[in-house]
C-alpha cells in the first residue's frame, strides 16, 4: 500500500507530512460502520455506546485501557460463516486470534469448530467444554506432551506440519492403541496478503511441507503407511488479511492436483481439504472485505471446478477464519493523557496503553482508525499519531489518523477492530498490566478476561 505523501484536502491547502492517510472524513463524529462492531452507535448526547451502554459508563466501571467485545456481533459472525459454508463444510475458528472460555462457549453454541496451536489453547478449549472432536491441533513444533494429550483427549484432527511429526504422532497414537485423524499441511507456493499474492516455486518459511519436488506426495505416502494415522486430507494456509480470492484459486488448484496424484498412486481419494484462514477485515474506511457468503461461494466454486477437471469427487471443505470473526467485534477504549503538538508536522496523542495491548502497529506496520467517543466535537480535524505510554519510540497504536483539534486530556478515544491479535499478543512490557476483555450484550457488560493486577506480576516473580 502506498506510503508516499499526498495532499489531503482543504486544510490550509497543506501537504501533510509523509504517511498513509486519505483526507479526513467529512464529519469526524460519524462512525464508519465498516470498522466498528455491529451494535456501536453514537447516542443523542454524542456519547458512543456498544450493546446500548455508554463508553463513559464502561470506562468508569471497568477502567481504561480495556477491550470491549460485542457479543451479539461475535455470535452473528459465527452464524454467518457457518450458514455461508453450510452442512457440507466445516468452519474452524482460529483460537490464536483471541481465545477465552466465554468465546469457546459461544463457538460451541453457534456450531463452530476450533483451531488450537498450543497446550494452553487446548486446555482453555476443553475446560470450557468444547468437544474434543471439534478441535483441530496445529503447530510446527508440537511437543511430545502436547501430541500425547491431543491424542488422548481425542481431538478431531491433528494437522501434521513436518516429516518428523508424521512419525511422532503415528508412534504416540499407536502406543496408545489409537488411530489419530490427521491432515498434512502443505505449502503450495502462494503467499497472499491484502490485494496481492506471490506465487513462488521455493518455499522459505517454517510451516508445512512443500508441494514442490514431490515432498508433499512423499509425506502422504508415509502417512498412509502408518497404522497410527488416519489421513483425512490436505491443509493449506496462504496468508493473512487477504481481500482477493486469486491466491486461494492457485492454492486450491495445487492442493487438488495433489489429491489427484494421491488417487492415481494409491487409489485413495482423500475426503477433505482445508483452505486455511487469512480473510481480511476493515481496519480503516479504505478496506473492503467480502462477506462470508461471497467467500464461501467463491471457494466452493474454485474447489468443485478444479475437482471436476481432475475427475475427483468434491472433498469436504474446511476454512479457519480467526480475524474475520473476532477482529471487528471489539474496540480498545483509552483515555487521552498528554498531547504534544508539533507545528506543521502532527500532534502526538498519548494514551494509557500502547504496544503492550496492541503490538500490531509496531510489529506489522498495521493500520488502524481512531475516534473520539466520549463526546462529539465540531473542531477542525487535526492529524494525529496515537502513541502509548511505553519507554520506546516505536510504541505507536495508530500511525496516522485525524481527531478533532479540541481533543483534551481526559477524553476517551477508541480504536476499532482490535478483537484479533491484540489481547492475544498483549505483553507485560514495562510491567504494564494487561487490560481486561469485557463482553457487552444487550445492556449488560461482563468481564470475560479480567485486568491483570500488580499482584499477578509479583506472583510470577519468585524473588
Ligand atoms: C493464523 C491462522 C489462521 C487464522 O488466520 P486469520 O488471519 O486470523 O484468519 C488460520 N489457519 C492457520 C493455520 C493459521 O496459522
Amino acid at each position: 500500500m502506498s506510503r508516499s505523501a499526498h495532499p489531503a484536502g482543504p486544510r490550509h491547502a497543506d501537504v501533510y507530512p509523509e504517511g498513509h492517510y486519505t483526507a479526513p472524513a467529512a464529519d469526524l463524529n460519524v462512525l464508519d460502520e465498516k470498522v466498528w462492531a455491529r451494535t456501536v452507535r453514537r447516542n443523542s448526547d454524542g456519547v458512543v455506546t456498544v450493546g446500548g451502554i455508554e463508553v463513559s459508563r464502561l470506562a468508569e466501571e471497568f477502567g481504561t485501557p480495556a477491550y470491549f467485545l460485542d457479543e451479539a456481533d461475535f455470535r452473528a459472525r459465527c452464524r454467518a460463516w457457518a450458514d455461508a459454508f453450510g452442512p457440507d463444510a466445516d468452519v474452524f475458528y482460529a483460537g490464536k486470534a483471541f481465545l477465552s472460555r466465554a468465546v469457546v462457549r459461544w463457538l460451541k453454541e453457534e456450531g463452530l469448530n476450533l483451531d488450537v496451536c498450543s497446550g494452553g489453547e487446548l486446555t482453555t478449549a476443553l475446560d470450557a467444554g468444547m468437544p474434543a472432536e471439534r478441535i483441530a491441533f496445529h503447530g510446527n513444533n508440537k511437543s511430545a506432551e502436547e501430541i500425547e494429550r491431543a491424542v488422548r483427549v481425542g481431538v478431531g484432527r491433528i494437522v501434521l506440519d513436518s516429516f518428523q511429526e508424521i512419525v511422532r504422532v503415528a508412534h504416540i497414537a499407536q502406543s496408545m492403541g489409537k488411530r489419530q485423524r490427521v491432515q498434512i499441511r502443505v505449502t503450495v507456493g502462494v503467499e497472499a496478503h491484502t490485494h496481492e499474492f506471490i506465487a513462488t516455486a521455493h518455499e522459505d518459511q517454517k510451516f508445512g511441507i512443500a508441494l514442490a519436488d514431490g515432498l508433499a506426495a512423499e509425506a502422504v505416502r508415509r502417512a498412509l503407511r502408518l497404522d497410527g494415522l488416519e489421513l483425512i486430507g490436505i491443509h493449506s494456509h496462504i496468508g493473512s488479511q487477504i481481500f482477493d480470492m486469486a491466491g486461494f484459486e492457485v492454492s486450491a488448484r495445487r492442493v487438488v492436483q495433489l489429491l489427484a496424484e494421491v488417487r492415481d498412486e494409491h487409489g485413495v481419494e482423500l475426503p477433505e481439504i482445508d483452505l486455511g484462514g487469512g480473510l481480511g477485515i476493515a481496519y480503516t474506511s479504505e478496506d473492503d472485505p467480502s462477506e462470508p457468503h461471497e467467500i464461501a461461494k467463491a471457494l466452493h466454486e474454485i474447489v468443485s471446478r478444479e475437482c471436476e477437471a481432475a475427475g475427483l469427487a468434491t472433498p469436504r471443505i474446511s476454512v479457519e477464519p480467526g480475524r474475520a470473526i473476532v477482529g471487528p467485534t471489539a474496540f480498545t477504549l483509552y483515555e487521552v493523557g498528554t498531547i504534544k503538538p508539533l507545528e506543521g508536522l502532527r500532534t502526538y496523542v498519548s494514551v494509557d496503553g500502547g504496544m503492550s495491548d496492541n503490538i500490531r502497529t509496531a510489529l506489522y506496520d498495521a493500520e488502524y482508525s481512531v475516534a473520539l467517543v466520549s463526546r462529539t466535537s465540531d473542531a477542525e480535524p487535526m492529524l494525529v499519531r496515537v502513541v502509548g505510554k511505553h519507554c520506546e519510540s516505536g510504541d505507536i497504536v495508530v500511525r496516522d489518523a485525524f481527531l478533532p483539534a479540541d481533543l483534551a486530556p481526559g477524553d476517551l478515544i477508541a480504536v476499532p477492530a482490535t478483537g484479533a491479535y491484540c489481547r492475544s499478543m498483549a505483553s507485560n512490557y514495562n510491567h504494564s498490566l494487561r487490560p481486561p476483555v469485557v463482553a457487552v450484550n444487550d445492556g449488560q457488560a461482563r468481564v470475560i478476561v479480567r485486568r491483570e493486577t500488580e499482584e499477578d506480576l509479583l506472583r510470577l516473580d519468585v524473588g
